[in-house]
């Protein structure tokens, strides 16, 4: 890693420090894992859901990439090793009760492993649409 590297990483470490550290603060559930919903960064896409124990987190938080525990195979899973379809992350966030983290990424290609840009692609519901009362 580059010295650059090192110096942003110090960075992060200091502005956890008021909070306390977000991997303390982060409710796992009782399997110990964290739902992780990816986003795209400058356009919203909802991109996918995975799923995080403590140490994935840790690395997702501090290695600039997605790492996610495949509850399938048992194993981390750093996004993009095997598909090249690499998430670079660019924020990151608790939800009101720290049990779900949102994670801005820069997505390179498909995000979906079925090949298509997003998970929530490929299967829209017909729903009864609601709408707010007219004045
Ligand atoms: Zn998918």
């Amino acid at each position: 890693m580059s010295e650059q590297g090192d110096e942003e990483l110090e960075r992060d470490e200091e502005a956890w420090t008021p909070g306390g550290s977000p991997l303390d603060r982060a409710a796992f559930n009782a399997d110990g894992l964290l739902p992780a919903v990816i986003q795209q960064w400058n356009t919203g896409e909802l991109l996918m859901l995975g799923w995080m124990d403590r140490e994935a987190m840790r690395r997702t938080l501090t290695e600039g990439r997605v790492t996610f525990w495949s509850r399938s195979r048992q194993e981390y899973w750093r996004k993009g090793d095997t598909s090249g379809h690499v998430q670079y992350v660019r924020s990151a966030a608790l939800d009101c009760d720290a049990d779900t983290l949102l994670v801005q990424v820069e997505q390179v290609g498909a995000a979906c492993h079925t090949g298509t840009r997003t998970c929530f692609d490929g299967d829209p519901l017909e729903v009864v649409q609601g709408f707010p009362p007219a004045d």
